[in-house]
């Protein structure tokens, strides 16, 4: 390989795959969530979570995560993933993409794949399964780990004492620059910005364009 990387680390959801109606699903899982937690209907409890989020991405200058939200109106992390996590259906609505396994497939021959995700590792499982990559990645960090969602700069240093590697030596691959990028770009990772599968497919390109030997120390 032609640059120092050595590790790719991905999130999941948004990354490796996208489906418009599991996230629909996720967003209603946490409307029961609030509703149950402030007494009021789905409906309303989604109205209010679309308005904190745009509230807290505007305070912040950056966007919110579901994560972030649920804090802000009381609830918990671990009680949003307690709550949500057995309503969703990735079995039904998830599906492989065979040009990201075979993609996934070959990243792995040549780096340490590893997957750090706002989701839970149950629900990190089951998707993995249902998209075809199962197996590809050496570790996979979850909320559970430490129950502080990205972006976070005491896991993401954890995360490079994991895996005995400096932030020079991995790739950030992510759907969301301020919550999967922007920390560890500051921390002197590279990173590359998903926007869709499409985006996704053109990872190999991005590597062999990076320069020979960015490592510092
Ligand atoms: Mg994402």
């Amino acid at each position: 390989m032609a640059s120092g990387i050595r590790a790719i680390v991905f999130d999941l959801d948004g990354t490796l795959y996208s489906n418009d109606d599991f996230s629909a699903e996720i967003k209603w899982g946490a409307g029961i969530y609030i509703a149950e937690l402030k007494g009021i209907t789905v409906e309303n409890a989604a109205t209010l979570i679309r308005e904190t989020r745009q509230r807290l991405s505007s305070e912040r200058g950056q966007e919110a995560t579901l994560s972030a939200v649920c804090v802000e109106l009381g609830g918990s992390i671990a009680g949003f993933h307690a709550t949500v996590t057995p309503l969703l259906h990735p079995e039904t609505l998830l599906k492989p993409d065979y040009r990201v396994t075979a993609l996934l497939t070959a990243l792995a021959k040549r780096f340490e794949l590893y997957i750090y995700t706002n989701n839970n590792r149950t629900l990190t499982e089951r998707i993995l399964q249902e998209i075809g990559l199962a197996g590809l990645f050496a570790r996979i960090f979850t909320i559970e780990d430490f129950w502080r969602p990205k972006p976070d700069r005491e896991v993401l240093n954890h995360i490079f004492a994991t895996i005995l590697k400096n932030p020079e030596e991995c790739l950030f691959v992510g759907d969301r620059y301020d919550v999967d990028l922007k920390l560890p770009t500051e921390m002197g990772c590279s990173s590359f910005l998903v926007t869709n599968i499409q985006s996704l497919l053109e990872l190999e390109t991005f590597l062999s364009s990076l320069p020979t030997n960015p490592r510092k120390a």
